[in-house]
């Protein structure tokens, strides 16, 4: 059996009170992997500093003075957000030849313990594994909620997502070379993974308490994400808009012909201003929902179109 180099991929943003802790816990249970042969001695952390003001970069660097073989890093320009840091973390731990990658969040929320599961089943073949969460205890009951409404939504519009799927994953050299043909700018990773082809797998993971610090996805960053993976994954809203409109159009035929027979042939005026503001209301707001929905989408071709970089590296290690 060949000895894969693993690259740790590490995004992090404001982490300055677990980078040190992290690194050490996951340099020991690399050693105890090359030990057991199951990765080469090459094997590498690849910190990914998302543009953070706190002392995240300066620890990455004093980190990579003291051990520059095993530990890697970069640093963003500005903050990408966690998608573009793992997204740059793969592309660039490319450079370094890297055999398979885990993407794993620096607070090892993650249990990290199952990396060792990762490579098993890499080296048995599979050519991306992802990580599934085997619960939400960790997540307050809007996150939850959210989460769960996310991953029916998705599935209700034909995007072949896996529930609880996270960012937890492997992801082997032929799938990053893959993954280097998609050109979006705003890839959302959960869903291009499924894309890909290739031979899958999973592994099931439990999500432990944050140990430092507190999360730095907000909820505007996790709505960001949620509306990026649907809008750039499914055109399903855009039909459902377009469909509604069919529908309104045949109901207001309708209540127009029966406003007519009242009229004509039943000779009633109609004292129905109820009826009419009540219609109004709600003709005008299925309206600016639907533009709200096809202005998503037009937002999501407007950043594509512009083709802007996907992040800028401002140091590197
Ligand atoms: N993160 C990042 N950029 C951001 C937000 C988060 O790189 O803009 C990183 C963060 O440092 C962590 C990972 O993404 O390594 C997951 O974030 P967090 O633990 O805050 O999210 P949660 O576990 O609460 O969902
Ligand atoms: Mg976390």
């Amino acid at each position: 059996m060949q000895k894969a180099k693993l690259a740790i991929i590490l995004p992090a943003y404001n982490e300055e009170e677990c980078i040190e802790d992290t690194s050490e816990r996951l340099l020991a249970i690399m050693e105890v992997l090359q030990k057991e042969n199951l990765i080469s001695n090459e094997s590498f952390l690849f910190w990914v500093d998302d543009g953070s003001n706190d002392n995240t970069w300066n620890l990455i660097e004093k980190l990579h003075n003291t051990n520059f073989e095993k530990i890697k890093g970069i640093k963003f320009s500005k903050n990408f957000g966690n998608q573009k840091a793992i997204l740059a973390g793969l592309f660039e731990g490319f450079k370094y030849g890297a055999d398979c990658f885990i993407s794993i969040d620096a607070d090892l929320q993650q249990d990290e313990f199952k990396i060792k599961e990762f490579i098993q089943k890499y080296q048995n073949g599979a050519k991306i594994v992802a990580g599934i969460r085997n619960n939400r205890k960790t997540d307050g009951i809007i996150k939850k909620a959210a989460a769960l409404l996310f991953y029916k939504l998705m599935n209700l519009m034909g995007v072949n997502l896996t529930v609880n799927h996270s960012d937890y994953r492997l992801v082997s050299r032929e799938a990053v070379q893959a993954l280097q043909k998609f050109p979006e700018t705003n890839l959302f990773l959960r869903g291009i993974f499924n894309e890909l082809g290739f031979k899958k797998d999973y592994v099931y993971f439990d999500v432990k308490q944050r140990k430092y610090g507190k999360t730095k996805f907000t909820n505007e960053k996790l709505f960001t994400l949620a509306i990026s993976g649907i809008t750039s994954f499914s055109i399903v809203p855009l039909r459902f808009v377009s469909s509604l409109g069919v529908l309104m159009s045949i109901v207001s035929f309708f209540v127009g012909l029966s406003a007519m027979w009242e009229k004509v042939v039943n000779h009633t005026t109609i004292p129905g201003w109820a009826t009419i503001i009540v219609t109004v209301g709600f003709v005008g707001g299925i309206q600016i929902l639907c533009t709200g929905i096809i202005g998503e989408y037009l937002g999501q071709l407007f950043q594509e179109v512009k083709a802007r970089p996907r992040y800028i590296i401002e140091k590197e290690l």
